[in-house]
């Protein structure tokens, strides 16, 4: 992949520009250019919109990985998650700015724009999305409570 090619889709991915269906409303991410389930009568093509996610969504599910794969080993442990946006899409992505043993399902999350991962010996330093916990607005940092002691 070139520079600049690789750089659009960088920026495409890190806008979350996902796209809709104009006739079902549901948001597809990375965007589509037919809704399947509208297909079957033909109606989605050309009823495509674009749509730019909030890039708020929630933990599905999740796994913590200790063995990564070539490129992703400074980061081990570390949690890849699939999230849940508000919009509907589903996002694989790696969790970041929390300890992965506290991580749970329904943990509130956004988008955050991070190094992925280092590449050769010229350091190759590719970036994407990926997700941190959004804190609680008053709460900050609380002291563990007794089931976290
Ligand atoms: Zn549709």
């Amino acid at each position: 992949m070139s520079v600049a090619r690789f750089w659009r889709e960088t920026l495409r991915r890190y806008n979350l520009g996902g796209s809709r269906c104009t006739d079902c409303k549901t948001v597809y991410f990375p965007p589509r250019s037919v809704c399947p389930h509208c297909s079957t009568h033909r109606r989605s093509i050309g009823r495509m919109e674009a749509f730019q996610l909030s890039g708020q969504g929630e933990v599905f599910s999740f796994t913590v990985v200790h063995e990564a794969p070539q490129g992703f080993e400074m980061q081990v442990p570390y949690v890849l998650a699939l999230v849940k946006m508000v919009e509907g899409p589903t996002i694989t992505a790696q969790v970041v700015d929390v300890d992965p043993n506290s991580v749970e399902m329904g943990m509130k999350v956004r988008a955050v724009f991070r190094k992925l991962r280092e590449e050769g010996p010229e350091g190759v330093i590719q970036y994407g999305y990926k997700f941190a916990p959004i804190m609680r607005p008053v709460a900050g940092v609380h002291p563990p409570s007794d089931s976290e002691k």
